[in-house]
């Protein structure tokens, strides 16, 4: 690993100062777990490492609130440095938005999820992350700070790239914003995973169903492991919308993902096996949110 300064704000104030300052040549550190892996193999080589360990307390980045009106739906705002642990652990996410909490608790191991943040996870911009499929079909926002000021940008707009992301040197990412999930909706995330369950998934989906009628009145299909950022399977949402969800019309419409993925051959398989997988799970999730708008109305 190559030398580095550690600099440890107190402050969100200092930490983007300190952002503003070095540019380019800092990186910011939460939980550590993806980029110390990058530093190690020296693909990363900061020469400031700006730690964030502190302003989980000093400014409330790892709280969980409720945002919005008392008395109506109200949406969460997630900090930026929960852990996956205290998002999974959470009342609050299990009740508002259970699909979340399931999410973060299929990520690695427990080790690796009481200290990898939501921050982190999203700013590594790994394709092969579980969380943004689950966040993409909950229309998540992310809230992006600068010494300049604040952004919000929507969760299927933030990545860009294999490792990219929207954000500017000098940002931080400091909450993502869930909506209430609309009455009526059942939400699913399955993840592929053959070989051992703290594993990256072959292919991971998220589904979301919204009925009125039994017809379907919103729809989001997301897939993780599956091209160069997580992607949101528009053709099989088109195919759906304004349907009465049937399943020989699910069937259908999960086999157009096949043409919107584009996997990598990798020891979990090759990009042909991974194709056929994601049709195979797209299926499913959909069949399960499904089941589970039907059943509950507003829970899943
Ligand atoms: C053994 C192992 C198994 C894993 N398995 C899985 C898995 O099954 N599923 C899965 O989804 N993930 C998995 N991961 C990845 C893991 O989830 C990520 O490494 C983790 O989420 C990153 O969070 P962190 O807080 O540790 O980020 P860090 O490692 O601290 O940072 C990662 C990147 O984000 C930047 N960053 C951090 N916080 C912010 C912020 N607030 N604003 C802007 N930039 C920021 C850093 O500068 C760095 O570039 C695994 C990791 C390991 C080591």
């Amino acid at each position: 690993m190559s030398p580095f300064e550690y600099i440890e704000p107190q402050t969100l104030e200092e930490a983007l100062d300190a952002l503003a300052r070095y540019g380019d040549e800092a990186k910011l550190i939460a939980g550590g777990t993806g980029l110390v892996n990058l530093m190690k193999q020296r693909l990363v080589q900061p020469a400031y490492l700006i730690g964030l360990r502190r302003l989980a307390q000093t400014e409330g980045l790892a709280e969980i609130d409720q945002i919005g009106p008392p008395g109506s739906a109200q949406a969460l705002r997630l900090g930026a440095l929960c852990t996956h642990r205290a998002l999974e652990a959470s009342p609050l996410v299990q009740t508002a938005v259970p699909v979340l909490a399931e999410t973060f608790g299929r990520v690695a191991s427990i080790r690796i999820r009481s200290v990898a943040t939501l921050g982190g996870a999203l700013a590594h911009a790994d394709p092969n992350q579980d969380p943004p499929p689950s966040l993409i079909v909950l229309d998540a926002r992310v809230c992006l700070r600068s010494n300049h000021g604040q952004r919000e940008v929507g969760i299927a707009e933030f990545f860009v790239d294999y490792y990219e992301t929207v954000l500017e040197p000098a940002e931080m990412l400091t909450a993502v914003i869930v909506p209430p999930l609309p009455a009526n909706s059942g939400t699913s995330f399955l993840k592929f995973l053959p070989q051992t369950q703290d594993d990256y998934a072959t292919v991971a989906v998220a589904a979301r169903l919204t009925l009125d009628a039994d017809r379907i009145v919103q729809v989001r299909v997301a897939l993780g492991a599956a091209g160069a950022t997580p992607l949101r399977a528009s053709v099989v949402e088109a195919a759906l919308q304004g349907q009465q969800p049937t399943p020989a019309i699910i069937r259908d419409a999960a086999a157009l993902v096949a043409e919107a993925v584009d996997p990598s051959d990798d020891f979990r398989g090759s990009a042909d096996y991974k194709r056929d997988m994601a049709v195979v799970f797209v299926e499913r999730a959909l069949d399960h949110a499904l089941g589970r708008a039907r059943a509950g109305g507003g829970q899943g």
